[in-house]
Parts: structure tokens; C-alpha cells; sequence
């Protein structure tokens, strides 16, 4: 996302200079870098992230989420490479090595497919992943991407490549893009085909279409980069999208105390009129502000005043439940490459629960399940589930999204439809959303989680002792379950910390249930001894969460 520059200045200020100083003495040591797609992603996301990452690139810790996508990136392309004949991969230990050897295999016209093609023109530097070259010379593109629809920025990828190939002095022909067609549903086992499983989209003229823009982004990112003056820039929703930036933990310290990117229901059009305003602070803005919603106006007055402050029907909500309640957790793995029967690109598997169940006197039970193995979670997860719900009452959940990956089952686990059934026909209270809609504070605002919500409403902090705390630490430990050779006793241990993980889940959310009805409860104790009572009225619709486009 391209934002406005901050309010005028003339010259750049002198944090930016002092800050500048110390990003090119670091740079300086280091070889004027080309641009590339990296570069010009950056810039696309925010013309300081383009700058850092010209003159000071950080290295981001590889997260296990990234490892296994970069892994499933590459057997994609393996794959899509098998379906080209008379394939040759283009060698070389530097990018230069690998330009010049892509221009003599082109011009001996020897191959047909070349993969991981390298050009070089005008200070740019691209690699295509398959290219092919027709008989009168000219080159087709093809991209593989592990996502099932054509976004927009695999155009400009895509554009970026053809600009350096036809500047390289080659004629591009057609552009393609090879992706995971979402209908595909695997037949189980590690065996693909590309037929079935990856489509291809002729985007030529799409492309054709965008390549006068991205050339003008591309020569305005190459003057940007000797901009001191990007580094005053704010932070703003751009540093989480499309991927979280690597720089905002250095960013962040030079934030307001609540920065605009923190505003519950931000959208591009109002966080653009802010930053054009001068307004970096939310605290700032004025509640009566037209156009702000009902839960940023709630938000700024409870950073105004610097409590809770909690809506009327999210008692009216606990009140309506209806017990036991099964305070459920549920973990799912989600992959590009489906591995079991029937599951489809992208199908998230379910593979571990954990519930609290509290009955109307007050008793608690614990129940679990975790799958930590190379086959497949599903029916067993759907068995367990299924038997642990039969007592009946009400599913509390901290994300009611997560039911989507069970009803995904019915389809594609049909021996246990009538186990998946049981569970969907439970009915269920979503915890997040009625939090998010009716409970305000200054430390839970737009970046709001379970683990922060418990620690702000009961005090609960993160054990520090444990392997598995988050979804990249449990994906781990399902990686290293379902490597070869692993002893059962370690199999064990991680099924064991991955059930540990959920439980505490469950847990949060019995506690902030817990608050939230004391609460309730003391609150309704007072409105008794009221002379006049008020009658509750029907249940009401939770103020909408608005979605931006
Ligand atoms: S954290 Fe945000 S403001 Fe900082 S460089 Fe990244 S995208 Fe830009």
C-alpha cells in the first residue's frame, strides 16, 4: 500500500538524518544491490520498508509455518516442471552466472523449457521459474504459485518480469500462471499429478495491461531509495499485509502510545484521512467524530479513561447459556498440498481438541485429544469430539471459525458424518466476538488474542517453561512427530504438549467466562435491590464487525 507522505517539511528532519547516518554506514560496506521482486514487494507495502530493506535489510527468523511453505513451494515447482519435456535448469552460483547462461541456451535453441531462467537490464534482476522458448524465438512465462486464484500480486510479479525480459532483448510471447485448482480432491498418499491438481491462467493481456504502471512504480522505488525522509513515516495496518513486515519491532519503538494501526474497524479511507490530518495517535481524535464506529468510540473512551468498560448484552449474552458448557479448544493444520483422502488444497486438518466442560453446579472435567503422527487426525478427532459432546449444552469457543474446519469433514470424511453432525448440531456462544463487540480496554484493542484478553480480564500469563505455546511451536512438534524413525516415546511427549497447549486454551476461556460472570453477577445483584426492575428484553444482535473490501 502507497501512503501519502507526511505533512510537508522541507528537507528532511533531523531524526530522519540521524537515523539515515547510521542505516548508510551500515549499507555502505555492502555492493549497491539490484532491484528485484523482493525490492519491489517492499515498496509496494511501504516506501520505508523499501528503504530498510535496500540500505538495511533484517533477517527474519524462519517460523516454522514459513519452513514448511517454502518446502511445499518447491514440490510445487518440481511438480509443475514435470509436466515441461525437454527441460533444462539453468546453473550458476551467482545471478550473473546464471543471466549469462540463460542467454546462451536461448540462443543455441537447444531447449525447449528452461527452469529458473535469469535476466539482467537496467539495473533489475529477474528469474522466472519455467520459460519457454517458441520456435521463432519468443519466450512463454509460466509462475507457479501455491495459492487457488490469481492475485494481483502475481500480475505484478509477473509484469516486473516481462519489463526485464523484453528490456533483456527477448520478445515475451504469452504470460501464465500455474496454481492449485481449489476443486481438486487428493486421493491420499504423497503421489501428485500436476493434471488435476494445478490449473493455468493465460494472463497475458492482464498483464500487458499493468506493465505501464509497474514500470512507473518501478522508477519511482529506484529515486525512493535515496530518500532519507521515508524513515519519519508512520506505522499504519500496511506493516501487517500482506505479510507482516520484519521491521516493526524497530518501528513500533518510535509509536504513539496507541497507534492508529491499533483502531478496532480501520479502514484504508479513514486511516489515509488521519495521516493526512497529522493525527498518528488515536487518543487524539475527538469521540464525536462523524464516521467512526461504535467500537472505535468505545475504544477512545476507554483509552480516555483508561478502564474496562463493558456493554450491556454481553451479560444478557452469558446469561443465555446454556449448560454444560464445553469450553472448547481446537487445533488445526493448515497446508497447501492436501495429505489424506479427500481433503483439498488449503483444507485446514483438524488434528488436536481440548474441552473444559462446567455443569450448572459448578463441576469441571477435562477431556482431550491430540494426534501427533504422519497419518491421518481426522477420524479420530471427529470420534472423540463427537462422544465428548453427547452430554449435550452449549460449545464455548474462542473463534466459532474454527467449526468451519469441521463441517469441511462432512464432505470429505463421510464414514464419520454422523460424529460431525453431533458436534455442528451443538449449539455454540463465539467468546471473541462478543468480547471484541462488547468489551473495551486500553490494552485490548485491534491486535486483541485469547492469551491477551485472559492476561488483561484474569491475570493469566504464558507459562515460559513450555514447547508448544503458539500455532508455529505446535506445527513443530506435528513436523518432528511425523518425521521417520521417531521413537513413540518422543511421539508421546509431543502429542502430550501439543493436549497441554489446547488444555490451556480451554482454560483461558473458562476463566474470562468466569470474570466476565462474577462480574455479571455482581452487577445483576445490584440492579435487584433497585426499586424498579428492568425487564430483559429479547437477545440481541451483536453491533456488526465491518469487514473492509
Ligand atoms: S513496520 Fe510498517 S512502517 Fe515500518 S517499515 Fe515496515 S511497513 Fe513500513
Amino acid at each position: 500500500m502507497q501512503f501519502p507522505r507526511i505533512p510537508p517539511h522541507t528537507g528532511s528532519p533531523p531524526a530522519a538524518n540521524a537515523q539515515a547516518n547510521e542505516v548508510k554506514t551500515r549499507s555502505s560496506a555492502k555492493s549497491q544491490r539490484r532491484f528485484d521482486k523482493q525490492l519491489f514487494e517492499a515498496g509496494q507495502q511501504c516506501q520505508k520498508r523499501l528503504y530498510l530493506d535496500y540500505h538495511d535489510p533484517v533477517e527474519e527468523p524462519e517460523s516454522e509455518s514459513r519452513r514448511v511453505m517454502s518446502e511445499t513451494g518447491k514440490q510445487l515447482l518440481q511438480l509443475a516442471k514435470s509436466a515441461f519435456a525437454r527441460g533444462a535448469e539453468v546453473e550458476g552460483t551467482t545471478l550473473e552466472a546464471a543471466a549469462k547462461k540463460t542467454t546462451e541456451l536461448l540462443a543455441s535453441g537447444t531447449v525447449f523449457a528452461l527452469f529458473g531462467a535469469a535476466f539482467v537490464a537496467e539495473g533489475v534482476e529477474v528469474r522466472s521459474d519455467i520459460l519457454v522458448r517458441q520456435k521463432d524465438g519468443s519466450l512463454d512465462i509460466f509462475e507457479v504459485k501455491s495459492g487457488t486464484k490469481v492475485k494481483g500480486r502475481y500480475l505484478t510479479d509477473l509484469a516486473l518480469q516481462a519489463l526485464t525480459i523484453e528490456r533483456a532483448g527477448h520478445k515475451v510471447r504469452g504470460i501464465y500462471v500455474l496454481y492449485l485448482d481449489k476443486t481438486y480432491k487428493h486421493a491420499g498418499g504423497e503421489e501428485y499429478t500436476p493434471k488435476g491438481l494445478i490449473k493455468s491462467a493465460d494472463v497475458t493481456e492482464r498483464v500487458r495491461r499493468i506493465l505501464p504502471r509497474v514500470d512507473e512504480q518501478l522508477q519511482s522505488f529506484m529515486r525512493q531509495v535515496t530518500d532519507d525522509s521515508v524513515l519519519e513515516l508512520p506505522t499504519g495496518t500496511f506493516c501487517a499485509a500482506p505479510f507482516p513486515c520484519p521491521h516493526l519491532a524497530r518501528c513500533s519503538k518510535q509509536e504513539a502510545e496507541f497507534p492508529l494501526r491499533l483502531l478496532p474497524d480501520l479502514t484504508r479511507d479513514l486511516e489515509r484521512e488521519l495521516h493526512e490530518e497529522g493525527i498518528a495517535d488515536f487518543s487524539q481524535l475527538d469521540q464525536a467524530r462523524a464516521s467512526l464506529t461504535f467500537r472505535q468510540r468505545r475504544t477512545l473512551q476507554a483509552a480516555a479513561e483508561g478502564s474496562l468498560l463493558k456493554e450491556p448484552f454481553v451479560k444478557e449474552e452469558l446469561q443465555q447459556v446454556e449448560f454444560p458448557l464445553h469450553f472448547l479448544s481446537i487445533a488445526t493444520a493448515t497446508e497447501a498440498l492436501p495429505r489424506f483422502q479427500n481433503q483439498k488444497p488449503w483444507q485446514p486438518v483438524p488434528y488436536a481438541w481440548a474441552c473444559e466442560t462446567v455443569t450448572e453446579g459448578g463441576k469441571v472435567t477435562h477431556a482431550s485429544f491430540a494426534h501427533a503422527d504422519k497419518d491421518d487426525p481426522r477420524p479420530q478427532f471427529a470420534q472423540t469430539l463427537g462422544k465428548h459432546l453427547n452430554s449435550g449444552g452449549m460449545m464455548i469457543l474462542w473463534d466459532a471459525d474454527s467449526l468451519e474446519s469441521i463441517r469441511l469433514l462432512l464432505e470429505s470424511l463421510p464414514t464419520e458424518k454422523q460424529a460431525i453432525r453431533a458436534t455442528l448440531a451443538r449449539p455454540h456462544l463465539d467468546l471473541r466476538r462478543l468480547l471484541e463487540s462488547g468489551l473495551f480496554h486500553p490494552k485490548l484493542l485491534a491486535n486483541r488474542d485469547l492469551a491477551s484478553t485472559a492476561h488483561v480480564l484474569c491475570g493469566i500469563a504464558q507459562p515460559t517453561d513450555k514447547e508448544v505455546t503458539d500455532e508455529d511451536s505446535a506445527l513443530r512438534a506435528l513436523q518432528k512427530a511425523a518425521t521417520p524413525r521417531i521413537r513413540a516415546a518422543t511421539k508421546e511427549k509431543l502429542a502430550s504438549e501439543i493436549k497441554d497447549w489446547v488444555q490451556r486454551q480451554s482454560s483461558m476461556m473458562h476463566a474470562i467466562y468466569r470474570t466476565l460472570s462474577e462480574r455479571t453477577a455482581a452487577a445483576a445483584q445490584e440492579e435487584e435491590q433497585k426499586p424498579a426492575k428492568k425487564t430483559v428484553g429479547p437477545r440481541k444482535q451483536l453491533p456488526p464487525t465491518p469487514v473492509e473490501e
